[in-house]
């Protein structure tokens, strides 16, 4: 059976909001207290663990999810190689943790990785859109040593399965296009090892850095139709990448799609993620005042498409004119016509 057909089916679970249920004959059951464990959230993680190949947990964010697994993993003292050109957060959240003795570096992903105790990689970055090659990259990594985390929020398991190539850990901001509609925020962890499972969710329990049912709920509606949105929202991505790479205001584009030759080889669709550049500041404002159709906001993954330029986060990270596209469920030609039109003005 095809993977969303399986996600599609099945009851709708009950939201259930209990912060507790009743010991049974003086025994506390597995929901006993809604820090340790729910069932709503027992549901989303089982379904994500399907799909990944592993043992999952929830988390309050991507952010939480992030900032337990590298809490609960290290020590301090640890060195941590980051991709470059990655979620700007995860490197903050890195450099916060300098103070608890971590080192962070940041690497070329497309190359040979550093020498560190954790790797983290990030498929599709956001938002350079980089693609490391990871048989190669998780082999060389572990072989000095190293926990490898894939942050796979950009592709979600429907294109990318980190674990079958060997990573340990995957991680997932569900805010994203899991949950796919811009109202649930929400993190996601999957462990390869059931030892690793054990150890992060004593971590989540003891911190509380866990998600409530209501944002769980809302993942596991969205998942039902995962597949179907990232086949037309990665379609979509790939028309308007070449679309917009022929533009005259336009002067880079960056989407694996348009001939990648590593990601190529890893997936055969590059979901919705596309960032390309115009002349500049002042030139990327106009293109955000101008938008109709799309929404000028910030994350990605939802039904809607969404646009924004990224200096205003990440400073010199980015190219002052870098503006990051997430492409919607809109139809494709209102899309084109949007951007041109904010191009062209
Ligand atoms: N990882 C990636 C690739 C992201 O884009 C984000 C958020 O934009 C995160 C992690 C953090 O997730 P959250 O916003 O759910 O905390």
């Amino acid at each position: 059976m095809k993977r969303e057909t399986e996600l599609a089916r099945g009851q709708v679970p009950p939201l259930d909001r209990a912060t507790i249920h009743e010991f049974v004959d003086a025994t506390p059951g597995p929901f006993f207290y809604q820090r340790t464990a729910h069932p709503v959230g027992a549901e989303a993680e089982r379904v994500i663990g399907e799909l990944e190949g592993g043992h999952t947990l929830l988390f309050s964010s991507g952010m939480g999810a992030t900032t337990a697994l590298l809490l609960a993993m290290l020590a301090p003292g640890a060195t941590v190689a980051v991709a470059a050109g990655g979620y700007y957060g995860t490197v903050g959240l890195m450099g916060q943790l300098a103070r608890w003795g971590l080192e962070v570096e940041e690497f070329d992903q497309t190359g040979e990785p550093p020498v560190a105790n954790l790797v983290w990689f990030e498929p599709c970055s956001n938002p350079m859109l980089t693609f490391p090659d990871l048989d190669v990259a998780i082999g060389q990594a572990q072989a000095s040593g190293a926990i490898v985390v894939v942050d796979n929020t950009v592709l979600s398991p429907m294109l990318l399965r980190p674990l079958e190539l060997g990573a340990d850990f995957v991680l997932h901001s569900g805010s994203k296009i899991l949950a796919g509609h811009h109202d649930a925020l929400i993190g996601v962890v999957t462990c390869a090892r059931a030892e690793d499972h054990a150890r992060l969710h004593a971590f989540r329990t003891a911190s509380g850095i866990v998600a409530a049912p209501d944002p769980a709920w809302l993942l596991l509606r969205g998942m039902k139709t995962l597949g179907l949105r990232v086949e037309r929202q990665s379609a979509s991505a790939l028309e308007l990448a070449r679309r917009l790479a022929d533009h005259p205001k336009v002067e880079r584009v960056r989407y694996p799609g348009l001939g990648d030759p590593i990601a190529g080889r890893y997936v055969d669709q590059f979901g919705p993620l596309l960032s390309f550049d115009v002349a500049g500041a002042e030139a990327a404002a106009r293109v955000e005042r101008s938008l109709g159709l799309i929404e000028n906001a910030t994350s990605l993954g939802g039904v809607a498409s969404t646009l924004e330029a990224r200096a205003r986060y990440e400073g010199s990270r980015v190219p002052p004119g870098l503006l990051r596209l997430s492409v919607g469920l809109e139809d494709v030609d209102d899309l084109w016509a949007d951007l041109a039109q904010a191009l062209d003005g």
